[in-house]
Order: structure tokens, then C-alpha cells, then sequence
């Protein structure tokens, strides 16, 4: 599976926004966007005129890079989601939270997607009782992710139970903090998605 093995602040600083992909450091002082907000790169303080068009990939860049998709993928989720009765855009965000790495991390139990999505690959998560390592399984309504029986025990979901007692759990989701256990209310709408993204942006930038 290709993933993107960059410096991820990077990322935040080319979308001149905090992208929250370090988990825990992203809330402290050494966040690399606090400390330098400016674009990477020999010519990133030179202030450029931005177009619509650029403001439209920009914009895409950011929703995929916070869900840590890659291109042909994500373009995949925009198809999929141009397909679907209701609104394009709203659409794309849903798909992309209900992916289960997202889950995971909504949950509380990674600080990250990209913990997430590391914990999803080692297998350490079950959907509805069967074992899976796929970060992108897509999630329904009423569907039930564990952590396996088996596996927790593990160091990273002891943490996970302290620290699952301060998280807040969006809305269409349950969490059982003792089973590391959460279930699919309802798919989220647009504002249970806490998201600074304005994915009619994608949409355009996708139908040009
Ligand atoms: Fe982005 Fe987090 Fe790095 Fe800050 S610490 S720049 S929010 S990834």
C-alpha cells in the first residue's frame, strides 16, 4: 500500500493550516505550523496571488492530506460520491469519516489518523465481530469496531482507556471505554463533521 512517508508538517504549513496529523504534538508548543507558519521551502515567504483555481486545489489538497488519502483514491471517493443522491460534497466528507481508520481516530483510542491507521493494519481492530486490517473499510450505520478480545491488554489501548475518560465522542458515535468498543449511530451530517473545510471548493475543482 503507497503512503505518503514525508515530513507531515510540512503538509500543514503548504495549507497555511493546522492539519492535526501528529496527534498529541500538534496541541503543544512544538507544533512546526505555531512555531512557522510560512510555506516550505527556499521561496515560501514570498507572498503569491492566488487564483481560483488555485484556491480550489489548494482546498482539495487539504481535505485529502487531513484524511491522509492519496490522489487516485481520493478522486475515486469524489466519483463515488458525484454518484450518490444529495449533496457532492457533504457526500465526500461522510465517506471519508466513515472510513475506519477515521473511526478509530474519532473514537479516541488513536491520537492520530495515522496511529489509526497503523493500529488497523497490525490487526488489532475487529468490524462486527470479524477481523480486519483494511484502513479503509467503510462503515454503516450500526456497525460495531472492537479492539480484539486478545489484544487489549497492549500497551497503546491501556493508554487508550485513561485517556478515552476526557475524549469527546461526536455525536454519531458510541464508545465503550472498558470494551474499546464503539458503534455507528447514524452517518454523520455536515455539522457533526467539526471540519474547517470547504469541500464545495473540491467539488469545483473536480467538474472543471
Ligand atoms: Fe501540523 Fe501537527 Fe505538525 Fe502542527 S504538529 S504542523 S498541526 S502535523
Amino acid at each position: 500500500m503507497a503512503r505518503y512517508t514525508e515530513s507531515v508538517c510540512r503538509l500543514c504549513r503548504r495549507e497555511g493550516a493546522k492539519l492535526f496529523l501528529k496527534g498529541t504534538r500538534c496541541y503543544t508548543k512544538k507544533c512546526a505550523f505555531e512555531r512557522r507558519p510560512s510555506p516550505p521551502g527556499q521561496h515560501g515567504v514570498r507572498r503569491r496571488k492566488v487564483g481560483e483555481y488555485g484556491l480550489q486545489l489548494r482546498e482539495k489538497q487539504k481535505v485529502r492530506r487531513t484524511y491522509g488519502v492519496l490522489e487516485r483514491q481520493f478522486r475515486n471517493y469524489f466519483v463515488d460520491a458525484e454518484n450518490r443522491p444529495g449533496v457532492t460534497g457533504e457526500s465526500l466528507l461522510r465517506s471519508l469519516e466513515l472510513r475506519l481508520d477515521n473511526v478509530v481516530y474519532r473514537m479516541g483510542i488513536a491520537s492520530s489518523r495515522a496511529q489509526a491507521r497503523q493500529f488497523v493494519g497490525h490487526g488489532h481492530f475487529s468490524v462486527n465481530g470479524r477481523p480486519t486490517n483494511v484502513s479503509s473499510f467503510q462503515l454503516k450505520q450500526g456497525d460495531r469496531v472492537e479492539v480484539r478480545e486478545s489484544h487489549r491488554g497492549r500497551e497503546p489501548f491501556k493508554i487508550a482507556k485513561e485517556t478515552l475518560r476526557s475524549h469527546q465522542t461526536p455525536e454519531w458515535l458510541t464508545v465503550d471505554a472498558t470494551s474499546l468498543s464503539g458503534a455507528i449511530v447514524a452517518p454523520p451530517t455536515r455539522d457533526q463533521m467539526p471540519l474547517d473545510l470547504n469541500e464545495q471548493l473540491v467539488v469545483e475543482y473536480y467538474s472543471r
